[in-house]
């Protein structure tokens, strides 16, 4: 993919802070790079970006996103490459999925070009926080909410367009055990569960801290009429391996059409495993499980890449899934997508945006 030009206005931090920072132990969202690149629109149009240091916003208290919810983000990795360069993985379909979201919630598109400039700029400007060990990059968010002051139901005039970025480590979380919900939904087939807002997260809190204390780490949500069909994790998608074939619910607008299921799937197609997306039922997962012709559960998303799952609670019956091996497709799929990532495989695809340094 070709990279652009960029010129944006830089007011640089006086002292650097990634001294500050334990690059031992990347606790995921803990840290922020030094700088952050702040728009603005209004008047019907985007302003030009600048690039501040990361810091407090002062905001008015009836800022309509705090009252009415127009809020939404996005989430993507920058790769530290093995020649040195930056990576910045799957921007355009970052961009066309924030688009999406932003119609969805009647909020000013993005142009592409702007979209580019502002992610590729501030990570310039903030290159030494893009770390270079196993499984660590710089993830990066933008978010763009409604900042008009005013206590009225109804679409804001004005937003605030921000990119801010943080070191991560490996994700070094232990297999998900994920409890099927038969009663609370995340959202709904006409909802917003495809767009990355931010309301879709407040709401699934609740159903998640009840699966926690009975002794699970997430949800697996199903179709919000009869809990019969699966949709995803909540942060991930899902993907199961049945009688040799990965099998993963097919998009809905209840679904979130995430990147790393794309990429996982294309590259699961190219290792010539069949691959099948259409609706799943809970109950066969539940004669699956009862046949022994599951073989493998993984969760996948941006942050925690791609996630063996150990067990799943489908009414109150909870079946176990054997640990990932060399043979396992989650794991060799992970590879072939961490090597494109990194510059050790080819980019056939044209999924790396290449930032030289
Ligand atoms: C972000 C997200 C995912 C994963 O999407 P990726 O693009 O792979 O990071 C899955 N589900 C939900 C609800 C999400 O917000």
């Amino acid at each position: 993919m070709q990279t652009l030009e960029t010129s944006v206005k830089v007011n640089r931090i006086p002292v650097s802070r990634i001294s500050e920072v334990d690059f031992s132990n990347l606790e995921f969202g803990k840290y922020m790079a030094d700088h952050m690149t702040v728009v603005d629109y209004e008047n019907g149009a985007w302003g030009n970006p600048e690039i501040i240091p990361y810091g407090d916003l002062l905001l008015s208290p009836a800022t309509m996103a705090l009252h009415y919810g127009q809020t939404i983000f996005e989430g993507m990795k920058a790769f530290r490459m093995k020649d040195g360069n930056i990576n910045v993985f799957r921007l355009k379909k970052h961009h066309e999925r924030i688009q999406r979201t932003l119609d969805r919630m009647c909020m000013p598109s993005i142009p592409e070009d702007l979209f580019y400039q502002c992610i590729q700029s501030v990570i310039e400007v903030d290159k030494k926080w893009v770390p270079s060990g196993d499984g660590e990059a710089l993830y990066i968010r933008p978010l763009v909410f409604a900042t008009e002051a005013r206590i009225k139901v109804k679409i804001s005039e004005q937003y605030k367009f921000l990119v801010m970025n943080s070191p991560v480590g490996a994700y070094l979380s232990k297999p998900f055990r994920l409890k099927v919900e038969d009663f609370y939904a995340r959202t709904a087939e006409g909802g917003t569960g495809f767009a990355k807002c931010a309301g879709n997260y407040g709401g699934a809190y609740y159903p998640t801290k009840i699966a926690n204390e009975q002794g699970y780490d997430q949800v697996l949500w199903t179709d919000s009429k009869e809990h019969k069909y699966i949709d995803e994790v909540g942060m991930m998608n899902v993907m199961f391996v049945i009688n040799g074939v990965l099998v993963t619910p097919k998009l809905n607008t209840a679904i979130l059409d995430g990147v790393t299921r794309d990429s996982i799937l294309t590259l699961i197609k190219e290792m010539g495993v069949p691959v099948e997306e259409r609706k799943i039922s809970v109950h066969e997962i539940e004669e699956a499980f009862k046949k022994g012709t599951i073989t493998e559960a993984f969760g996948t998303g941006t942050a925690a890449v791609v996630s063996p799952i150990e067990l799943i609670n489908i009414s109150r019956i909870d079946y176990k899934l054997a640990l990932p091996n060399a043979n396992s497709l989650q794991l060799k799929a992970k590879k072939r997508l961490n090597d494109m990532r990194l510059g050790l495989a080819e980019d056939v695809y044209g999924w790396n945006y290449v930032i030289k340094v």
